[in-house]
């Protein structure tokens, strides 16, 4: 599915972020019918968002032109300043969205670390704020399905429908960051309907993995959704004919989908690829979709230098840690780059360490 402007030499598993749009997605957006969305006149806009809610089982969607303002106006719309958010230690909202939920929704986030970055209620329920009036109350819950920072990883489907049910019970409303949700599903063999069933709100990303340029998702209820308009327009993201976004959009909802296995297929062949070469310190069946994260401590080497090193060489990969390493499936990259990138890593790591 590439297109002409990347260059070939360059295997860019930074992210999957990095996709560029298919030659069917500059099509429809070249000829994409628009309107002005902020009068909610943008056709194109229109059908995304009624096909998002449609695929999701929901009443309503709103398109944003990112995940972290989609994921920031639901956090706003649940909460009011003063409020605790409560997430996974390593959630994205609360490593990279810029501390939004304090600075701009006025919230503290009370964050669990969890094994896989799955929470489970056990987890939860120690740091749900009792009622009294001079404690800060807990008002929202945030998971995040898949797992970006702990590599891809998938909530099994009761778990997040347990934590859902109890937190409902104590009052509790629940999102999910699902920026990667559409792995999950493929992952699990499951629809997106069905896993996300009894969130109160879902974001998704369709400029990830799904390959649009720009734009992400919030779905829910008619109300919330009509709450969240309000809360897009404040964070200054009333877009006008965003419909040549959305056409690019509407292709990647459809369309890539069907062929996101691929990208698990390559990572879990990287990832066995890389358990092989000395030094590499990974467990492929814990590469379950499109992300993996390994060790390179057993080589003596930090992240940064084999980066710097397989940078060089044409392979782009991002350093986590000191001594991780975060590579990102996506269908900018076959099969035969895949075996090219596991080439270049065993010569970087052969190589004496200076
Ligand atoms: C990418 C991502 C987002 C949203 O990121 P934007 O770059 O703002 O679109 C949110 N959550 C997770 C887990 C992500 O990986």
């Amino acid at each position: 599915m590439s297109t002409a402007a990347a260059p070939q030499s360059v295997i860019d598993l930074r992210s999957d972020t990095v996709t560029r749009p298919t030659p069917a997605m500059r099509r429809a957006m070249a000829e994409a019918e628009v309107g002005d969305d902020v009068y909610a006149e943008d056709p194109t806009v229109n059908r995304l968002q009624s096909r998002a809610a449609e695929i999701f089982g929901r009443e309503a969607a709103l398109f944003f032109p990112s995940g972290s303002m989609a994921n920031l106006t639901a956090i706003k719309t649940w909460t009011r300043p003063g409020m605790e958010v409560i997430c996974e230690a390593m959630a994205h909202i609360y490593l990279y969205e810029m501390a939004g939920v304090a600075a701009i929704a006025g919230c503290m986030p009370n964050t669990v670390p969890a094994p896989n970055g799955t929470l489970t209620w056990d987890l939860i329920e120690p740091l749900i704020r009792p009622h009294i009036y001079y404690r800060s109350q807990t008002a929202l819950i945030e998971l995040e399905n898949t797992h970006n920072m702990h590599g891809g990883t998938v909530y099994p489907p009761a778990i997040s429908d347990d934590i859902c049910e109890r937190a409902h019970a104590a009052g509790l409303p629940v999102h999910l960051d699902g920026a990667r949700i559409f792995n999950a599903s493929v992952a699990l063999g499951r629809s997106v309907a069905d896993i996300t069933a009894k969130f109160d709100s879902v974001m998704f990303c369709l400029s990830k993995g799904l390959g649009a340029p720009v734009g992400s998702m919030l779905v829910g209820s008619r109300d919330f959704i009509d709450k969240a308009r309000v809360t897009r327009k404040l964070l200054g993201g009333g877009m006008r004919q965003a419909g040549i976004l959305a056409a690019a959009g509407l292709i990647a909802l459809e369309e890539t989908p069907k062929i996101l296995h691929r990208d698990h297929e390559n990572a879990r062949h990287l990832a066995e690829g890389l358990a092989k070469i000395p030094g590499v310190s990974i467990d492929p069946a814990k590469v379950v979709t499109n992300i993996l994260i390994f060790d390179v401590n057993p080589s003596g080497r930090t992240a940064a230098e084999v980066y710097a090193e397989l940078a060089k060489r044409g392979v782009l990969c991002g350093p986590t840690g000191k001594s991780t390493i975060r590579m990102v499936t996506h269908y900018d990259v076959d099969r035969a780059s895949i075996d090219r990138a596991l080439a270049t890593i065993s010569t970087v790591l052969a190589a004496k360490p200076s």
